[in-house]
């Protein structure tokens, strides 16, 4: 067997199809739409191309299963044992999973392993959530009990995008499902994929028919569908910063309730006390794991002036180390772009690149993989603050250092963009950086370490990089209509009107 057919996963489909009220189905019109094998650019599959008729079958059969079935309507505890189920499934085909999110998506197969198990624990982690869910109850001596009901909202409306799919869309699922939503899910274009494995994974764990619905297709139509439908109370977006204004815009007319994740342009700043090797392993694998598609990537670094040279130097020669190739092998480190609209995109930034930086590592394909998306993790030094490829996000392994001389000039440079997804710091001083922590435009920071975070803390952005935010009680929050009930346990004082 040649290279090629070998990494090709056994039983792969040919033919991608919706998930609706429990049964595979094509698109009412029969269009469908090609995906592509990343490493050849060869069509390995058609996947069905929804548009409005039938993400309205989908928001129908989600509101049947909303309005008369039993899933809104179990405890807690009940739902979370579905959870754990589904849970303990994604942990059994990790490897399944990860062989077939790395042959769509073209991430390396060892970090596409690390994103399947981190669904599952997606799953556990909302399943224990919502039996621990309290709710307020406040009690005023002689007078009233207030307290709250926690009601699922009703059918969410989910739009995922296509780096690492199958986590980000565990990531709306587990929360939605937990909080008593019925769904609707539209997956990304480009990897269309890991999404149709739900469907099995949820029917075998026991989720009533018509919870869960997929539908594929184009942003443009069923994306917009789903955003503009009357019966869809609120939409979960994972994407760019423009398709999130587009939405935002869409859905104002019903006044959805959004939870958007958005683009990133994060900083990394390394100081002159930092430790300096734990800054360079941390900000190389900051924007170079995962292809350098990943939201939070760290690609601005910052770098104090009498540093600077040693650190574009070493940092340089790391990066020409990292082995990019094929996907499913376990050495690589950067695999294949996912697409290769994406790929002339960022090749397109590495040639502006080179009029507004110096290059210091990659700058294009490696000379070995003259075929399918591959891009060598590229380096610019000496990046000004103005420059595209410092404002821009690349979304792939393409990096721009750029020098500062004072503390203010740091902050000035990472609060200097659009963004406010992520920030790294890299210093000794801890007052330097809970300082910089409270000043920076940026959801979450790292100090001295990098992207790990535990489920229960906020995940967001702040300007174009999000609305709101997800992760623990924020995203039952999202999924749940609270209402207050007052309740008078001792007299009634009500001012009296109409009496004089
Ligand atoms: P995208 O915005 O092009 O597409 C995302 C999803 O939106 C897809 O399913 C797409 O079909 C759909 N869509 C497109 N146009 C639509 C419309 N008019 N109405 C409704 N839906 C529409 O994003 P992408 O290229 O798939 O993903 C990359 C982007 O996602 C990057 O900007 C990245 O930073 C961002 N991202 C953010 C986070 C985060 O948590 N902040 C995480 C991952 C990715």
């Amino acid at each position: 067997m040649s290279e090629s057919e070998d990494r090709v996963p056994t039983g792969l489909p040919t033919h991608i199809r919706h998930f609706i009220d429990g049964n595979f189905v094509d698109s009412l019109s029969g269009a469908t739409f090609d995906v592509l094998d990343p490493v050849t650019n060869e069509i390995y599959a058609t996947a069905a191309a929804g548009r409005a008729e039938d993400i309205d079958l989908a928001v129908t059969a989600a509101t049947r299963a909303f309005t008369d079935g039993p899933w809104p309507r179990l405890r807690p505890r009940e739902r979370a044992r579905v959870l754990v189920r589904v849970a303990d499934a994604v942990e059994a085909q990790d490897s399944r999973l990860a062989e077939l999110e790395t042959f769509d998506t073209g991430l390396p197969i060892r970090q596409a392993l690390g994103q399947a198990q981190r669904a599952a624990e997606n799953f556990r982690f909302f399943a224990d959530l919502i039996v621990a869910q309290t709710d307020d109850a406040y009690k005023v001596p002689g007078s009233q009990l207030n307290y709250v009901n926690r009601k699922p909202v009703g059918v969410a409306g989910l739009i995922t995008p296509w780096n690492t799919p199958f986590m980000l869309e565990s990531w709306k699922l587990a929360p939605a499902l937990a909080s008593g939503c019925t769904v609707v899910l539209k997956p990304a274009e480009f990897t269309p994929l890991s999404a149709s494995l739900w469907a099995d994974i949820f029917r075998e764990a026991g989720l009533p028919d018509g919870v869960f619905n997929l539908v594929n297709g184009l942003g443009e139509e069923a994306g917009d569908a789903l955003v503009r439908h009357p019966d869809v109370p609120l939409i979960s977006f994972t994407g760019e910063s423009s398709t999130g204004q587009l939405i935002f815009a869409n859905a104002a007319p019903n006044l959805k309730g959004l939870s958007m994740e958005l683009g990133g342009k994060s900083p990394a700043i390394v100081f002159a006390d930092a430790d300096l090797e734990a800054a360079i392993d941390s900000t190389l694998f900051g924007v170079f794991s995962l292809n350098g598609e990943r939201c939070t990537a760290g690609s601005r670094i910052l770098v104090e002036r009498s540093i600077y040279d040693d650190f574009c130097a070493r940092y340089a020669a790391r990066a020409s180390n990292i082995v990019v190739g094929a996907p499913h092998d376990p050495a690589t480190e950067v695999g294949a772009l996912v697409h290769p609209e994406h790929f002339a995109k960022v090749m397109a930034y590495i040639e502006i690149g080179r009029n507004e930086g110096r290059l210091l590592a990659g700058g294009g394909r490696p000379e070995n993989l003259p075929d399918g998306n591959y891009v060598s993790p590229t380096v610019f030094a000496d990046v000004a603050p103005n420059a595209r490829i410092f404002q821009e996000e690349i979304f792939g392994p393409v990096v721009t250092v750029t020098p500062f001389d004072t503390d203010e000039e740091a902050l000035e440079l990472a609060n200097g963009v659009r963004y406010g997804l992520a920030a790294y710091l890299w210093t000794t001083d801890l007052v330097r950086a809970h300082t910089f922590a409270q000043n920076i435009d940026a959801g979450m920071v790292w100090l001295n370490s990098h992207n790990v975070r535990d489920l229960r803390t906020p995940f967001g952005g702040v300007k174009a990089s999000g609305l709101g935010h997800e992760g623990g009680y924020r995203s039952i929050d999202f999924y749940t209509n609270q209402q207050a009930v007052h309740i008078t346990l001792g007299p009634v004082h009500t001012p009296r009107f109409g009496i004089h």
